[in-house]
């Protein structure tokens, strides 16, 4: 007779997720401690982290918890749609936090479902995460975090993760063959092109291109590292791309759900002259980081790479965005227009 964490496990494992491990609450109480660290690494970032103080204080909002369940779901195997490659990042061009229709959102439901149909109380936070989910993952044995702060497996960096608290106590730990980062590699860091990435296991989110491309640092004409974003557009996966450790793990085999028929439509050039309804109903759902009314946010990250990756044919777009009713689009534009001479 199988245990419930064998079950939970199983279940798992034929829903398709690539690893599922599951530990004691306790094992969280070490998160607390690399979570402050982060910070007094680089106390500017204390105010990127205050907003995830809710995952150090996971024990104090579910008293109930007694274990953490965390699984890992591959997805370097879907197609990359050549119009985006280098322009927006794998994890969002990929993300199945809230998207119904890929399986992986469907599989999310289903093991939570199989959890409470086996008696247990459970809690998650599907866009989020209820638990500091890369220290869950390296404490139940799904991999390891690697100098640039990314959690790999056998199938490297591209892996998302889940995770459940559960009112059981439980424990079932999963092995790896996952061996760390050569000493003297340092070839993330060397590629970070703002430098966010400072030392092994040190990254200012404040300077990092993922976090100034979406939900963060929105003064870009003002931004001076914006000129390092080369053709990054929405999020940045050059630490992990240039990672000898990622060689060969993307596997284009699959089709993503909806994004070769979306792809079109997110070139620099539809992008800055997409209306808002189209956004809304289309893009908004999908990288919902930058939300409707930041709309804005997207159309200053293009005209930024315009400028990083100039050429002729984007003259008159940026020419006409200069009269855009948004403020922060119309500066950007002016302030490129200038900078490159272009009126
Ligand atoms: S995501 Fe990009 S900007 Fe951020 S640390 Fe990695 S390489 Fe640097
Ligand atoms: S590039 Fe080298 S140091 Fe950086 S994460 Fe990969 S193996 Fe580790």
């Amino acid at each position: 007779m199988n245990t419930i964490e064998q079950r939970i496990q199983k279940r798992a494992y034929e829903l398709g997720y690539e690893k599922c491990g599951i530990i004691s609450i306790d094992l969280m109480d070490g998160y607390a401690e690399k979570f402050n660290e982060r910070i007094e690494k680089v106390p500017k970032s204390k105010f990127f982290y205050q907003n995830q103080e809710r995952l150090v204080n996971v024990k104090e909002i579910y008293p109930w918890a007694k274990s953490v369940v965390v699984l890992t779901a591959k997805y370097g195997k879907y197609k990359v749609p050549e119009e985006l490659k280098g322009h927006i990042a794998k994890a969002y061009l990929f993300d199945t936090r809230i998207d119904q229709e890929t399986k992986e959102y469907q599989n999310n439901r289903d093991l939570e479902k199989y959890m409470q149909e086996l008696g247990l109380k459970v809690e998650t936070n599907q866009k989020f995460g209820v638990v500091g989910m890369r220290w869950a993952a390296l404490q139940a044995g799904l991999g390891i975090i690697r100098k640039n702060n990314f959690l790999y497996t056998e199938n490297g960096s591209w892996v998302h993760l889940e995770a459940w608290v559960t009112d059981k106590e439980m424990e079932l730990k999963e092995t790896n063959n996952v061996v760390k980062c050569p000493e003297n590699c340092n070839r993330c860091r060397e590629a970070c092109p703002t430098k966010s990435l400072s030392a092994p296991f040190t990254m200012s989110p404040m300077e990092c291109i993922s976090f100034l491309t979406t939900f963060g640092g929105r003064n870009l004409p003002q931004e001076p590292l914006s000129k390092a974003f080369g053709s990054c557009i929405y999020g940045c996966d050059i630490c992990q791309d240039a990672c000898p450790m990622n060689k060969g793990k993307w596997k284009e085999e699959e089709e993503f759900p909806g994004l070769k028929e979306l792809a079109s439509f997110l070139t620099p050039d539809n992008i800055l002259n997409m209306d808002e309804k189209f956004y809304i109903e289309k893009v908004q759902p999908k990288f919902f980081y930058v939300s409707p009314e930041d709309f804005w946010k997207w159309k200053v990250n293009v005209l930024n790479y315009m400028r990083n990756n100039y050429k002729e044919d984007y003259k008159k777009s940026i020419i006409a965005a200069c009269d855009n009713e948004n403020s922060k689009i119309s500066e950007m534009a002016n302030s490129i227009c200038l900078e490159l001479s272009l009126k």
